[in-house]
C-alpha cells in the first residue's frame, strides 16, 4: 500500500469490506427491533386476508341503493372476528363492525354517523354522501398478494417491518446474531466518574458517550472495560476481550505518543490491521483490523470529538456490514450559511439542524466535546482549502 493516507470513502470501504459476517440466528418477535433480516419475508396470506370492514356502520347491497333504496331491514350483526354472515334480502342491511369481514351479500358500507335506526330499520340520511360500490372495504389482497415479497434479505427490522413479519404469522425471523461488543478506553489519566480525582486526572467518559450510542443504534449485548497505558496488562486484557467479543472499540492510546501501545498490542495479538490513518479531521489516527478468529476491531483516537465522530462515521456502518446490512444512501442537507474548509483534510463538521438546514457549530478542536451538545451530528466536507457554498449538498452522519 503507498503511503498516501485513506480517504473516509476508501476507510468505509475497507471497513465494508473486511467487517466479518455475523452467523444467523432465528429470533422471536419481541428480539426482532433494529436486527437485520437474512431470509426474505414472503406473503403467506393475501393481505388484508377477507374484505375487511373499514368502518362501524350498515353493509348492503350497493345495487338496491342505485335502485332507489335508503332504507334497509337491520337484519343481524358482523362483529369482528366473527365468521361472514349472509345477506338474505336486498331490502336487508347488516349491522357492521370495523375489521369486520364484509358479509355476503354486501359491497357497500355506510358509517354509523350517515345513517338514522329506528325499530330495527336504518334510513340513510339525507346529508349524507351518496355511497359507492366496495366504499369502506379493505378488499382482499389489495396490499399484497399471498406469495409477494414483504421484505428482502438485508432488510433492518423497523417497527413497520416487525409488526409486518408478526402480520404474517411468523413467531421468530432469521436475522444476523447480534454482535456482542466490547468498548474499552485506554489512559493513565482516566478515572472511573464518581471517584476521587487528581488535578492531572479526567473522568473516563469516551466509553458512556460509546455506549449510549450502541445503545440507541439498537445493540444490547456490549460491555466495557478500562486498561491503564501499560504494555502488559494491555496484552492480557486485549487477549480476554478478543475471545469473548465479535467486535472490539477501543478508544485512545492509537496516536504517536511513547505510551500510544494499542496498534502494537493487537498487532502482537494477531489482529490483522487493514489501514491506520485516514485524511480526516477529527480522527485522523483511527485504527482498524481483523482478529484470527473475524473479530472486527475499530481502535479510535481518544479525543473525544474524535471518537464520537469515527464511531458515527465508521463504527456504527461496518456494525451494519457485519449484519449483511443492505447499505442505505446517505442523508443529505444544505449549509445554513457558506463554510471555509482550511486543512487539505476531509473536515467533519458538526452540525445543529433549523427548518431545512445544518448551522456549523465547530468544536474548538477535537478535545472539545462541550460543543457537540445540541448537536444532530456532523457534515462531511471535502479537503480544502475551500469555500462550501450554502447549496451544495452534503452527506450529514446522525449521532
Ligand atoms: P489519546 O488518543 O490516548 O492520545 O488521547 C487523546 C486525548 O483524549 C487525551 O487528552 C486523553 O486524555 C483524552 N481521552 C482519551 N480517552 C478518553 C476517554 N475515555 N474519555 C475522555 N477523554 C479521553
Ligand atoms: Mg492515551
Amino acid at each position: 500500500m503507498s503511503s498516501r493516507l485513506l480517504t473516509p470513502a476508501e476507510a468505509e470501504a475497507a471497513i465494508r469490506q473486511h467487517a466479518t459476517q455475523l452467523p444467523a440466528a432465528r429470533l422471536p418477535l419481541t428480539e426482532l427491533s433494529g436486527a437485520v433480516l437474512r431470509e426474505s419475508i414472503t406473503s403467506t396470506r393475501d393481505q388484508p386476508p377477507f374484505d375487511r370492514v373499514t368502518m362501524d356502520g350498515i353493509a348492503f347491497s350497493f345495487a338496491a341503493w342505485e335502485a332507489g333504496r335508503t332504507t334497509f331491514r337491520v337484519a343481524g350483526t358482523q362483529a369482528a372476528g366473527a365468521a361472514p354472515l349472509t345477506l338474505r334480502e336486498s331490502s336487508d342491511c347488516i349491522e357492521v363492525m370495523t375489521g369486520a369481514m364484509l358479509p355476503a351479500g354486501c359491497d357497500c358500507v355506510v358509517p354509523v354517523e350517515n345513517i338514522d335506526v329506528n325499530d330495527g330499520v336504518a334510513r340513510l340520511r339525507d346529508d349524507a354522501p351518496a355511497p359507492v360500490r366496495n366504499i369502506n372495504v379493505h378488499g382482499r389482497g389489495i396490499d399484497s398478494r399471498r406469495g409477494d415479497l414483504l421484505l428482502p434479505s438485508g432488510c433492518r427490522l423497523g417497527p413497520a417491518e416487525v409488526a409486518v413479519i408478526a402480520s404474517n404469522g411468523q413467531t421468530h425471523a432469521l436475522v444476523a446474531r447480534p454482535p456482542r461488543i466490547v468498548v474499552i478506553s485506554t489512559g493513565d489519566e482516566l478515572v472511573e466518574p464518581g471517584q476521587p480525582l487528581q488535578d492531572w486526572q479526567i473522568s473516563r467518559s469516551n466509553v458512556y458517550g460509546v455506549l449510549a450510542s450502541l445503545r440507541k443504534h439498537g445493540y444490547t449485548s456490549l460491555a466495557h472495560d478500562h486498561v491503564p497505558d501499560d504494555l502488559p496488562t494491555l496484552r492480557e486484557r486485549l487477549r480476554s476481550h478478543l475471545e469473548t467479543n465479535d467486535v472490539m472499540i477501543l478508544s485512545g492510546g492509537v496516536s504517536m505518543g511513547r505510551f500510544d501501545y494499542v496498534p502494537q498490542v493487537l498487532q502482537e495479538l494477531g489482529v490483522r490491521m487493514i489501514f491506520h490513518k485516514v485524511a480526516q479531521r477529527p480522527g485522523k489516527p483511527l485504527w482498524f483490523g481483523v482478529g484470527r478468529d473475524g473479530q472486527t476491531v475499530y481502535a479510535l483516537p481518544g479525543n473525544p470529538v474524535s471518537t464520537l465522530v469515527c464511531l458515527t462515521r465508521y463504527v456504527l456502518p461496518g456494525l451494519q456490514a457485519a449484519q449483511g446490512a443492505t447499505p442505505l444512501a446517505v442523508e443529505t442537507i444544505t449549509l445554513a450559511q457558506s463554510y471555509e474548509v482550511k486543512p487539505a483534510l476531509t473536515v467533519f463538521l458538526p452540525v445543529m439542524v433549523a427548518g431545512r438546514s445544518a448551522v456549523p457549530h465547530p468544536t474548538r478542536g477535537s478535545g472539545d466535546f462541550t460543543s457537540l451538545i445540541g448537536t444532530v451530528g456532523f457534515v462531511e466536507l471535502s479537503p480544502g482549502p475551500q469555500v462550501v457554498l450554502e447549496d451544495a449538498s452534503l452527506p450529514l452522519y446522525r449521532w
